[in-house]
């Protein structure tokens, strides 16, 4: 069911609303940045996304082929979104699932999730191991 979230950094200084539908899924991945924040996003287009507050309290984070922009709160480090364009998606915000507030453990529990082997750059089908992710 599609339903309006509100999330947020840890210290509160970056909030924001994003219209997302848990039930069709997120994505977990092995790639060397997603392993090391132990991302777990969500994927919503540009006009489901709406930043509220903190624009100015954040950094960014590119590498690579700096095709996205990893945001992340100056203050307390957390990395509430990023902004990616991919050949297969366009323009997206991943949001990070972890950063949203008030959503129930039974609801977070029961939202899908898609593994993809981003090591290989391969964002197909997902790796051979999944259980650590
Ligand atoms: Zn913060």
């Amino acid at each position: 069911m599609m339903k309006t979230y509100n999330g947020s950094c840890h210290c509160g200084a970056v909030r924001f609303e994003a219209d997302i539908d848990l039930s069709q899924g997120s994505l977990r991945c092995n790639c060397s940045f997603c392993l090391k924040i132990r991302c777990w996003a969500v994927m919503v287009k540009p006009e489901a996304f709406r930043l509220l507050a903190g624009e100015a309290e954040m950094n960014v984070y590119q590498f690579g082929a700096k095709n996205e922009h990893h945001y992340f709160c100056k203050h307390c480090g957390v990395r509430p979104y990023g902004i990616g364009n991919s050949p297969r998606y366009g323009v997206f915000y991943g949001v990070n699932v972890a950063s949203l507030d008030g959503v129930s453990d039974e609801v977070l529990a029961n939202a899908p999730i898609t593994y993809v082997d981003g090591r290989a750059d391969n964002w197909i089908s997902p790796p051979a191991e999944t259980r650590y992710l």
